[in-house]
């Protein structure tokens, strides 16, 4: 496995496999991995020749105030996991290597699918998440692109723009890797304390309440949401952002439950800010 950090680099790296018709395989991270991350890159190196897995903390998806410093990274260690999960490639490049000069060009991903969810506390993120998954997609031209359904809206709101742009990747969606007692897998979950990570646990606790309301027959977006938010309420360290119950394609908000729905939401518990979601097929 190779580790390139400059665009100069990867085109060296990639260019033998370009030649040969070899189809790539592209993982973007934020490094930090966990098994979340290593599922994206099994897909991808049993779909592909080459696997590109990119590890970026990307700076034009935080906000102000949002935890671009102290995000964690270890890129060794991300090393590690990802050969050992089959990558061939990673690409990990500075900031500046990735923005020689400030950016006034960007990919901007508008309307409903960007403005709620995550979008509303968040203003400027899936821009910044747009723009910065075109790069790559320029830098590797990949094949295919692997992204988890831990991130739905991010997930959407990609498909969308590469069949609006015509970008010509297939995008691989992959399901959530949760731990044993059913917590999302996430990078930010190394910032909760042992008393938070229990408390963490009220995210999947309501998703999973909400499942079986579903099965028993609910269909009111509204008491669904109550619901959850209910739930929620149990654990007073857990601070609610959004609930929503929402079409899992175009992402506009449902009244009453009908075809693919997401059920999404972001809580903060402690420092972090947790997402976590649910994809229920209703008749
Ligand atoms: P991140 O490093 O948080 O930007 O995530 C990189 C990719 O890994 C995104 O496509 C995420 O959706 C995906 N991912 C993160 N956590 C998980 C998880 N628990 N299960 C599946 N995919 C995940």
């Amino acid at each position: 496995m190779r580790i390139v950090t400059t665009k100069a680099e990867l085109r060296t790296a990639l260019h033998e496999a370009r030649a040969d018709g070899r189809t790539v395989g592209l993982v973007p991270t934020m490094g930090y991995l966990h098994e979340g991350h290593l599922s994206l890159v099994q897909a991808a190196r049993r779909d592909n020749d080459v696997v590109v897995v990119s590890v970026f903390v990307n700076p034009t998806q935080f906000g102000p105030g949002e935890d671009y410093d102290s995000y964690p990274r270890d890129l060794a260690r991300d090393a590690a996991l990802v050969e050992g999960a089959g990558a061939d490639v990673v690409f990990a490049p500075s900031p500046e290597e990735m923005y020689p000069a400030p950016q006034v060009a960007y990919v901007v991903v508008d309307g409903p699918m960007t403005q709620g969810l995550c979008g509303r506390s968040r203003p400027g993120h899936f821009r910044g998440v747009a723009t910065v998954v075109t790069k790559l997609f320029n830098l590797v031209r990949p094949d295919r692109a692997y992204f988890g359904q831990k991130d739905a809206q991010q997930l959407a709101v990609v498909r969308r723009m590469v069949a609006d742009l015509d970008l010509g990747v297939e995008v691989v969606g992959c399901p959530i890797v949760r731990e044993p007692d059913g917590l999302a897998m996430s990078s930010r979950n190394t910032y909760l304390t042992a008393d938070q990570r229990r408390d963490a646990l009220v995210l999947h606790r309501s998703l999973e309440w909400a499942r079986q309301q579903v099965a028993d027959g609910e269909r009111d977006a509204h008491a669904l949401t109550d619901g959850i938010r209910r739930v929620l309420a149990e654990v007073p360290s857990a601070r609610v952002d959004y609930v929503e119950v929402v079409d899992a394609d175009t992402l506009q908000p449902l009244e009453v439950l009908a075809g693919r729905v997401l059920v999404a939401l972001a809580v903060q518990v402690g420092k972090p800010r947790l997402i976590d979601n649910l994809v229920l097929e209703v008749s």
